[in-house]
């Protein structure tokens, strides 16, 4: 699965406070040695499920059979599996010599989400068919099976699609809704004659039935997890390509096939690419990537095998809308969830506890083949950025470790963060530099060949890696790693020159932003440094102490490369020496660099104007990712000095004199044959600007915009100019801006029409967008998007907002979201008082096990009012002495 993008075009900030996580967790034992109070007793299994659905689409709900073959390992009175919001009619329990036992008694436990069924007496061990019928629900949330509706030109429009990671097959299908559990499906769908259907396999039949319909049965899978089946009913395009022995296809509202084209030459790419570095080729005979309009809280993308599902910003080319940044995305989404084809699918988790093992590997997997099939984009640069947010949630109290024990259905849904994908990524990118690209990969493809079509422990993909890398202890660094939470410190100690090579003693502590008096947790880290065009030297710390050498005498760089997940601090003279020679560094080392002196600064362990430093020697003519990156930093401080415009002055000053000349010189208009980075650079830079109120953007963007120029009006600035003149819109401004959503029929844009509704600076402004989205104007899943979106303004307005309307609210919100949209809210407040409202929240609505992202939320508030009470000081000095 793959996470929403941020709701607003708001520029990400390199080190913001994201949501962090509940208590630490012990070290984990053995799966078969814990009791998970949720999970399904052991004494049945599934073997096999045949469903039969008949959706009444207009009314929201649906029919349903079905047929699953079990065994009974141990003699049982009841048989429990299941089911949330299913409403059964019979249960019928048929024997191998045939004899039927109706149920007795169906008890269904909401809470517990499982049904029991009482089939009068004893179930002796054997085989059986278990028949269910049964209604359930069609959500309006993209959650279990739900509508997407949306308008087209023959009229309004409604599409249907499921979504069951995590655990949501139960609110589709009576289930051991458990990834452990895997069984082939056989889906059958009965639908209006003139509608398409697309499944996790090609469909095998079609027969006509009476009063228009049709029922399509797919053919049936290799066995797999329940949160992996898909179905999607609706008027679609399907265009196709063949890659390797796979055809390749891309489904989309009818009409609109062609701007699926893009992500189809992607996955065509793809495809192969993926079969040759696991080794195993992708074992289905189609792969389909299937848009929905719309979006979600909670996902972007989700890897259903042989049918990922994304929403259709992640998927379609619309020239009307789509930037560099969307083209870029499309593909790594695609090759995140084509990674779970194999690593998720093929290869399963046995439980939630090791969900990282899934998605840190997707998010490592997508950069690595983006990288081999788009060098030119240079995702390994867009890496440091993810580092960042997971040493965002990593380093406050509430964090967690990767692998982490997990019970209640909200947890499992909380589990989806940055520590799961970033900080997965960031060890596995780490652990592959440590072993060598080559022994990474045997190990790998040692691991699907022996455990496809099964489950697995994030242990057994280490021993696979260590038998590929004899003498190396991977595991053993894996779990100081993945088993214990936080982020190491890489202290550099003595620096020394001795025969022609640089030995640095080095003192591992431990980085955190609220525990100053914590005592270092140990790790074991592979540490490499070089000195400036030197070759790079390695070596293991452990104990807490170590030395490395490097060739050659001069500038040190500790983290050389930036794979390594920890932050490093140097002597003031070392730093001194960085900072003569920033120029001069490897751009990955520049903005590594830069990163991680800027979070060491806000965390109070140096000056927080050491990086501003650093970013003040980006040359001129800096790579476009690390202008990037000093414009984020730049447009964060300028919101750390909300409330006080003559700093924020001094910093609108500063980033015209670094940035505007950047953007003059590469111009407002997209050049022909320019480099995608330099496409990708503009629509930041206008953005960056924007956010800052550089006068001249402001001026330029309302400009554009008033003329109806074309590039206001479609192509990739639309986005970044329309977001600057919603931000500072007046009422009528935001009446035309809300016009305009109202008469658009496209949903891609009508979406983000919505959504810039929701950026007013202006509180009245503000207010009206929340008004709105309890309208059932901006559509079913467009109105979270509103309110979170006023909330990255006006936390405080929209966290009460949300508060007062708590139920209307949390209708408009996914299951898998709810217990994190309202904490959430309130995450982005300087307001002490907030503290208290959000305890108060959690204290009346959420369970102990549920209410992480409430602390999570209050950490970041602490950590908010910390940096401008305790850091903001040095920068006001810096701005002050540097801007005149
Ligand atoms: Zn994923």
């Amino acid at each position: 699965m793959r996470l929403p993008t941020a709701a607003s075009f708001a520029v990400l900030a390199l080190a913001t406070l994201a949501a962090p996580a509940g208590t630490i967790a012990a070290p984990l034992p053995p799966l078969a040695q814990r009791t998970i109070p949720t999970q399904l007793p052991r004494s049945v299994r599934p073997l096999e499920y045949r469903l039969d659905i008949t959706p009444d689409a207009a009314n929201l709900r649906f029919a349903g059979r079905a047929v699953i073959d079990i065994e009974v390992l141990q003699a049982t009175d009841t048989v429990v599996l299941n089911a949330a919001d299913l409403a059964f009619s019979r249960a019928t329990l048929m024997g191998i010599a045939g004899q039927e036992k109706p149920a007795r008694n169906i008890a269904v436990d909401a809470d517990a989400q499982t049904a029991t069924m009482d089939f009068g007496g004893r179930v002796l061990p054997g085989r059986y068919r278990l028949i269910l019928d049964y209604t359930g629900k069609i959500y309006t949330q993209a959650a279990g099976f739900f509508a997407l509706d949306y308008d087209s030109k023959a009229g309004r429009k409604r599409a249907l699609f499921t979504q069951f990671e995590a655990p949501d097959a139960r609110r589709f299908f009576p289930s051991w809704d458990e990834p452990r559990f895997r069984t082939p499906y056989t889906l059958s769908v009965t639908v209006p004659a003139g509608d398409d259907v697309i499944g996790n396999m090609p469909a095998a039949t079609t027969a006509r039935k009476p009063g228009g319909l049709k029922t399509v049965t797919f053919r049936k899978t290799p066995a797999m997890s329940s949160y992996l089946v898909f179905l999607g009913v609706g008027e679609f395009d399907r265009i196709t390509t063949r890659a390797a022995n796979t055809e390749i296809g891309v489904v989309a509202r009818r009409g609109n096939g062609a701007q699926g084209r893009w992500a189809l030459t992607s996955a065509a790419r793809i495809l192969p690419w993926y079969n040759d570095y696991f080794g195993t080729p992708f074992p289905l005979p189609k792969l389909d990537n299937i848009a929905g309009p719309g979006s979600s809280q909670f996902f972007g993308a989700m890897e259903n095998w042989g049918a990922i599902f994304s929403f259709e910003n992640r998927l379609l080319i619309d020239p009307a809308i789509s930037t560099e940044a969307s083209r870029q995305d499309i593909f790594e989404t695609a090759a995140h969830e084509m990674a779970h084809q194999w690593f998720g699918d093929l290869v399963t988790m046995a439980w939630w506890d090791d969900l990282w093992l899934n998605e840190g590997f997707a998010s490592w997997m997508a950069t690595k083949s983006t990288q081999a099939l788009h060098p030119e984009w240079q995702p390994e640069l867009g890496r440091i950025g993810g580092r960042e947010s997971a040493i965002g949630l990593d380093s406050v109290a509430t964090t967690h470790p990767v692998v982490q024990h997990l019970t209640t259905v909200d947890q499992i849904s909380q589990a989806f963060d940055a520590i799961t994908y970033q900080k997965g990524e960031a060890v596995i990118t780490m652990l592959e530099d440590y072993v060598g690209a080559d022994a990474w990969r045997r190990g790998v493809q040692d691991y699907v060949r022996i455990h496809k079509y099964s489950n697995t422990q994030t242990d057994d993909l280490w021993s696979a890696v260590e038998r590929a890398a004899p003498g190396k202890p991977v595991t053993a660094i894996a779990h100081d790693f993945t088993l214990q939470p936080g982020v190491p410190l890489i202290r550099v100690g003595n620096v020394r020159c001795a025969g022609g090579r640089t030995v640095a003693d080095l003192r591992q502590e431990e980085f955190t932003r609220d525990r100053p008096n914590k005592t270092a947790l140990r790790w074991r880290v592979p540490v490499i440094a070089a000195t400036l065009g030197g070759v790079q030297g390695r070596t293991l710390v452990s104990g807490g102490a170590g030395t490395v050498t490097a060739a050659g005498c001069g500038t040190l760089v500790v983290n050389s490369g930036q794979t390594g997940y920890y932050r490093t601090l140097y002597t003031p003279a070392l730093l001194a020496n960085l900072k003569r020679d920033y120029a001069r560094l490897p751009t990955v080392d520049q903005i590594g660099l830069l990163s991680d002196n800027w979070g060491l600064g806000l965390a109070g362990y140096q000056s927080a104007a050491e990086a501003l430093d650093l970013a003040d020697a980006a040359p001129a003519d800096a790579n476009p990712r690390l202008v990037q990156a000093v414009a984020a930093i730049l447009a964060q401080i300028h919101g750390m000095y909300e409330g006080d415009p003559r700093h924020q002055a001094l910093v609108t000053r500063y980033a015209t004199a670094r940035l505007a000349p950047v953007l003059a010189r590469i111009g407002w208009a997209a050049k022909p044959g320019e480099p995608a980075t330099v496409t990708l650079l503009r629509a930041n830079l206008v953005a960056t600007l924007g956010t800052v109120r550089e006068p001249g953007v402001v001026a330029e963007a309302n400009r554009l915009t008033a003329a109806r120029s074309p590039l206001a009006t479609a192509g990739p600035l639309r986005t970044a100019i329309a977001s600057i003149v919603a931000q500072n819109a007046d009422a009528a401004a935001w009446d035309r801006l809300h016009a305009e959503a109202q008469a658009e029929k496209n949903p891609l844009i009508r979406t983000q029409l919505y959504r810039q509704l929701a950026s007013a600076r202006d509180e009245g402004l503000a207010r009206r967008a929340l008004e709105l989205a309890l309208t059932p104007e901006p559509g079913a899943t467009n109105s979270s998007g509103i309110i979170s979106g006023v909330a990255a303004q006006h936390p405080d307005l929209a966290f009460d907002f949300a508060i007062r309307h708590r139920e209307q609210v949390e209708a408009l919100v996914d299951i898998s979201s709810r217990s994190r949209f309202i904490p959430q809210l309130g995450a982005r407040s300087t307001d002490p008082a907030m503290v208290g409202r959000i305890e108060d929240y959690a204290t009346h609505y959420l369970t102990p096990q549920s209410r992480r992202p409430a602390d999570q939320a209050i950490a970041a508030i602490r950590d908010r009012i910390r940096v401008r009470e305790t850091r903001l000081p040095d920068i006001s000095r810096w701005f002050e002495a540097k801007v005149r």
